[in-house]
């Protein structure tokens, strides 16, 4: 019985290998002008939830703390707050079942980020690499890439995709039964 991560590094390694010639200074895609804009304002907003404020919105203590500031990432309040907060799951007897979901909860953002990672694919079928021969003058050669069998290279992704589709599924069904509890 192979592990989830075995499947998943198989299921990367089968797209991978039929990847591109090594030691790329640069890349160029095609068409690829408007996911770069999607990218950028996915770090935009992701940056805005990183920002710690001044002041804990739970108990309006100062935070200044290194401790502090990865609760603050995680859980946006207080090292402080967070221990309060896991103390009360741990009396209610919480504290297992929330834990829990916090991990499928992570685990879950990482296989759509995969999911979408991978989807992308679909669209490297060809790609032109932009090397520099010699970047002071901005001198470069260019060279592209395509696979020889795009049908195959479909069918590979495809079956990653499946195989992330079903293990995302999976999780929000734990995940579904762990908001009922936790
Ligand atoms: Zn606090």
């Amino acid at each position: 019985m192979k592990s989830e991560r075995e499947r998943q590094y198989e299921a990367m390694d089968a797209i991978l290998n039929n990847r591109t010639p090594e030691k790329r200074v640069m890349v160029g895609y095609k068409g690829n002008s408007e996911k770069q804009g999607d990218k950028e304002s996915h770090l935009t907003k992701i940056m805005k939830d990183v920002r710690m404020p001044w002041f804990c919105p739970k108990c309006k203590k100062v935070m200044k703390k290194q401790l502090d500031n990865q609760v603050w990432m995680q859980f946006q309040h207080c090292f402080d707050c967070q221990i309060e907060f896991e103390n009360r799951l741990i009396i209610d007897g919480k504290y297992d079942d929330w834990k829990e979901k916090k991990v499928t909860e992570n685990r879950l953002a990482k296989y759509k980020d995969e999911l979408q990672g991978i989807k992308e694919f679909y669209d490297k079928k060809k790609v032109t690499y932009y090397n520099a021969i010699n970047p002071e003058l901005g001198a470069m050669d260019e060279e592209t890439y395509e696979v020889e069998d795009a049908d195959e290279w479909d069918a590979k992704i495809d079956e990653a995709v499946k195989f992330f589709e079903s293990e995302i599924k999976k999780l929000e069904t734990k995940l579904e039964k762990l908001n009922e509890v936790a």
